[in-house]
């Protein structure tokens, strides 16, 4: 019954190919982040079988665990797109290559600390909270400008972008929008939005990484 994931790693590149190219966009200019958060170690085998090397986890204990023994044998790029709490900073800036979910001081901080002390550098987004959603994480909407200058200062190049997760149930497209546009404004290259079922909106509104799971991997 499940359909093998180098086929449906397949599909979702050639959707991601055929959004760009509709939007007037070059397909290379789209990273592809396959989401395998609750998914065993056998299904990211799979994929990286498949060809596919940048994979976002929401859980630094999870991530550790399942990529450790894969990272020796194959160049991968980790990426944590979980909430991050600031006891976990310091490991998270050990396995990560990119930390997507920056969103607040105090873990700016965290993180800054974990980086002189490892010595290594991950990539930096900062995670918006563009609903407004109290339980979400992200930084507020009103707060993101200041936020990223600062953090502009503290991290200098290691910032490149600024992600986002739009509302449940609402049209996600003003979302997107807004971020891509605050991403341009502060010379930022990077814009990560569009999960399983919305990349090809964000596509259309300037993504230039996609974070899909479930139609790549199955439902969780
Ligand atoms: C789980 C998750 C995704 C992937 O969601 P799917 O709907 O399974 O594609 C993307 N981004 C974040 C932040 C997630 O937590």
């Amino acid at each position: 019954m499940t359909e093998p994931i180098a086929d449906t790693l397949r599909r979702i590149q050639e959707r991601i190919a055929n959004a760009a190219i509709a939007a007037g966009r070059d397909p290379k200019d789209i990273v592809l982040v396959a989401v395998s958060k609750t998914k065993p170690a056998e299904a990211v085998a799979e994929a990286i079988a498949a060809g596919q090397r940048v994979f976002g986890e929401n859980r630094v204990q999870e991530a550790v665990a399942k990529f450790s023994a894969l990272r020796g044998q194959h160049r991968l790029s980790l990426h944590l797109i979980g909430g991050l709490q600031t006891n976990k900073a310091r490991e998270a800036v050990r396995i990560a290559d990119a930390i997507e979910t920056l969103d607040r001081p105090k873990l700016a901080d965290a993180i800054e600390a974990a980086i002189a002390k490892e010595g290594r550098t991950p990539t930096l987004l900062i995670e918006v909270n563009t609903g407004s959603e109290p339980q979400k994480s992200g930084i507020a909407r009103d707060d993101a400008d200041g936020f990223i200058d600062e953090c502009k200062d503290r991290f200098g190049s290691a910032l490149t972008g600024l992600m986002c997760v739009p509302p449940a149930g609402q049209d996600p497209r003003p979302h997107f929008t807004w971020l891509a546009d605050r991403a341009v404004r502060h010379g930022l290259a990077t814009v990560s939005m569009g999960m399983s079922g919305d990349f090809e909106a964000a596509i259309a509104c300037g993504a230039t990484w996609v974070r899909v799971g479930s139609a790549i991997f199955g439902s969780r």
